[in-house]
């Protein structure tokens, strides 16, 4: 056997060399050897709706799912899909053709990337990214080209001449999120608007990610981008049920798309997982066909998580852009007479108990971003008041 410890290769292969361990198992790990409450990874800490529970318990009994599910998702979740997107946003999709079931919105991310761009193809992708997206990209042997998302007005902006200056002859495609993680933007209809009008006009793919899509605050609207004037065609929109019905650990997630787009997503996709999630599956298409109160419930809910934990932030001194999506809040920490986010993040356990991340692990150049923190607020009343009171030692 040959000596690997000695070999000058690297054993990590060139495209991943620069992603290493995520920096959510670093803080994740910090939050448990300090006891601190972890704001960090955004997941919730409470369950979804127990029908929907149910519903999985009894589609295990009932032995439904627990073999392989056909290829593209079981048809009852693939109908709830598409009856989803008609009620919600006028879209009609065709459930055999037009809808593919995956391992939640990362493996969906993964396959649409790999399906369908070639090695040199450039990615233009809003920045500060999702933390796979880069990964994803430089796995298709892609380049990213980053558009940077910068604070206005008190959001976070996309600036649409930086945007159009992005696109060469050889982007491919663009790579979209809203509402946006880790921002809590919510594209606007005319910003959604100028996205379309470019990729009809240069001919470009879309993928967007919009997990995030049923929560969005105050008078913010999620618009989905297939809507748009020749949208449908080229766009593959990616969900997760993960983050609609509080499931993460479900790993449910879809695509909805043009039947070409389907079928080359569907051709990566297979050699990943192939299929997962089998039982899941049927109770997500049950929890898919739950009344509007209970989307309007959780939206609500999330938005009162949103002003407790963000009130706390601005009473302890963080500057907060107040997020109009998604479960999380950047904040700013220049007005605590704070440079670097990272060294923030790692000393602020011992400070007061509370873990975060820093946004600039987000961003290509990691000076941008260097002053922002990333919050979350998907978590219990309890757990948000007592960070809000740890982090008001900042304060003082
Ligand atoms: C959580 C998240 C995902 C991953 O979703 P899963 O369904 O858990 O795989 C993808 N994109 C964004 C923006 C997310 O926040």
């Amino acid at each position: 056997m040959a000596d690997m410890t000695s070999s000058p290769r690297p054993l990590l292969n060139r495209r991943l060399a620069e992603f290493g361990t995520t920096v959510f198992a670093e803080m994740s790990a910090l939050a448990l050897r300090t006891g601190s409450i972890n704001l960090g990874q955004g997941f919730p800490d409470t369950d979804g709706p127990e029908e929907v529970r149910e519903a999985a318990v009894r589609a295990l009994r009932d032995g439904r799912g627990n073999q392989y599910p056909p290829g593209p998702g079981v048809p009852e979740l693939r109908t709830a899909v598409t009856a989803h997107q008609r009620r919600r946003y006028g879209l009609s999709f065709d459930p055999d053709t037009e809808v593919l079931v995956t391992a939640g919105a990362t493996e969906a991310i993964a396959a649409a990337l790999l399906a369908l761009v070639e090695p040199g193809d450039e990615v233009v992708a809003l920045e500060p990214y999702y933390d796979s997206y880069a990964a994803c990209v430089a796995l298709a042997g892609g380049r990213r080209v980053p558009v940077t998302l910068r604070p206005q007005g008190g959001r976070f902006r996309l600036d649409l001449d930086e945007l159009r200056d992005a696109v060469t002859d050889r982007t491919r495609l663009l790579l979209i999120n809203t509402p946006h993680n880790p921002t809590g933007t919510v594209l606007t209809r005319e910003e959604l608007a100028a996205i379309a009008e470019l990729a009809v006009e240069r001919d470009l793919l879309v993928v967007t990610d919009e997990v995030y899509e049923h929560l969005v605050y105050d008078d913010a609207e999620h618009v989905p981008l297939a809507t748009f004037p020749g949208m449908r065609e080229r766009t593959v929109t990616i969900s997760s049920a993960g983050k609609t019905f509080s499931f993460t650990g479900w790993k449910v997630g879809w695509i909805t798309a043009a039947p070409e787009l389907v079928t080359a997503v569907r051709s990566a996709k297979q050699y990943l997982t192939y299929v997962s999630a089998g039982p899941f599956q049927y109770a997500v298409a049950e929890a898919l066909a739950l009344p509007d109160s209970y989307f309007d419930g959780f939206r609500s809910d999330l938005q009162r998580k949103r002003d407790l934990l963000g009130d706390g932030l601005r009473a302890a001194g963080f500057e907060v852009y107040q997020p109009q999506g998604t479960y999380f809040v950047t904040t700013d920490i220049t007005p605590l007479g704070e440079k670097d986010a990272y060294a923030f993040c790692h000393a602020l356990p011992e400070r007061c108990g509370v873990v975060a991340i820093p946004n600039s692990v987000f961003y290509d150049a990691p000076d941008v971003g260097r002053n922002q923190v990333r919050f979350a607020f998907c978590k219990k009343d309890d757990t948000l008041s007592e960070a809000v009171d740890r982090l008001r030692r900042l304060a003082s």
